[in-house]
């Protein structure tokens, strides 16, 4: 058995731009945002790989077309060695339970006309048919538990409506691992959590990844709350990865400026050392017709000639520390 969960390979997600009568009439070149362009990772098992960066990035759309929720448009995936694309639609259903994904906003991942017994309960009625009512409800109860929706039986018959966002989002968990995948895709899934409960949640993923032996690719925009819970970052840039590695060694050493400047707007709670700085000027790109050579060169402070140019690859500088910049060679 392979040590790596999933494989991703020069993976892309282009969505065609709708074209109106004119340039159709026209023939004009069809035009694409290029949301994803040639994205590569190893995830293994047990390991929390973050993706980040702003929004724009590709983070979340990569996570998709990881987990098949979206054709990609080149590349491969395999998960736990078997390319994805090779499978039949009713094998790639089988594969599912085994990949499952935790949003961002609770109140709408969960029906409103459904109590959270059902709803966390759902999966099973997908994916185990043969499942009785008495072993589902079984399950369901030991879930709701284990995330800390206690006493399970009175949360059981609550609808979302009439519980706290905190609540909502340990029964968004709860449904995401009631089929006890061996993946996870978590899609920002504190970011509209109250202040309060981010710490929480973040504990109990931590303490659940390690209960039922789980994958996360943890996507976020927030390079603090990566801190809590990733082993490794993979720092996205307009649809590429622009640098990746061990978590703690790319924050205590950050190599890319696009890098550095994410790490300089995290904010920093002591006063005295405070250090908070914005993110370079300007927005990210339009993906429909990225700049040339680097990315990020309109953004970059270090930008030379070279780099309108010459499109930096990305370079293993340190064991399992790569990053795609002209000035680290
Ligand atoms: Fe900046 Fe050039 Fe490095 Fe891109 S390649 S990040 S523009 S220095």
């Amino acid at each position: 058995m392979s040590d790596y969960l999933v494989e991703v390979s020069d993976l892309k997600k282009w969505f065609p731009l709708q074209q109106d009568f004119i340039s159709r009439l026209l023939g004009r070149q069809q035009l694409f945002v290029r949301a994803v362009d040639g994205v590569s990772f190893a995830l293994k098992r047990g390991e929390v790989l973050g993706l980040a960066g702003e929004s724009g990035s590709g983070k979340t759309t990569t996570g998709r077309v990881v987990l098949r929720l979206e054709e990609p448009t080149a590349g491969t995936v395999r998960f736990d060695g078997v390319d994805l694309a090779s499978l039949g639609r009713e094998e790639l259903r089988r594969m599912r339970k085994r990949m499952q994904v935790i949003y961002q906003d609770p109140m709408a991942s969960l029906n409103p006309r459904m109590s959270l017994g059902e709803s966390i309960g759902y999966g099973l009625r997908v994916h185990f048919p043969q499942m009785s009512d008495h072993d589902r409800h079984t399950k369901v109860i030991e879930m709701m538990e284990m995330v800390g929706l206690s006493p399970a039986q009175f949360f059981y018959s609550k609808f979302p409506h009439q519980i706290s966002g905190g609540q909502r989002q340990r029964a968004v968990i709860a449904r995401a691992l009631i089929t006890h995948p061996d993946l996870v895709l978590a899609d920002e899934p504190i970011a509209m959590a109250d202040v309060s409960v981010r710490a929480l949640l973040l504990d109990l993923m931590n303490r659940l990844k390690e209960e039922l032996n789980l994958t996360y690719l943890f996507i976020t925009h927030d390079l603090a709350t990566a801190k809590y819970i990733c082993d490794r970052i993979a720092i996205l840039y307009l649809g590429r990865i622009v640098e990746m590695g061990d978590l703690r060694e790319v924050y205590a050493h950050p190599l890319h400026p696009y890098t550095r400047a994410l790490l300089d707007a995290v904010p920093v709670p002591d006063p005295h050392q405070r250090r908070q700085k914005p993110l370079p000027k300007g927005e990210i790109p339009n993906p429909i017709n990225p700049p040339s050579g680097c990315r990020f060169h309109p953004r970059c402070p270090f930008a030379t000639p070279r780099c309108a140019e010459e499109e930096p690859q990305l370079r293993e500088v340190a064991p399992g520390h790569t990053v795609a910049c002209h000035l680290v060679e």
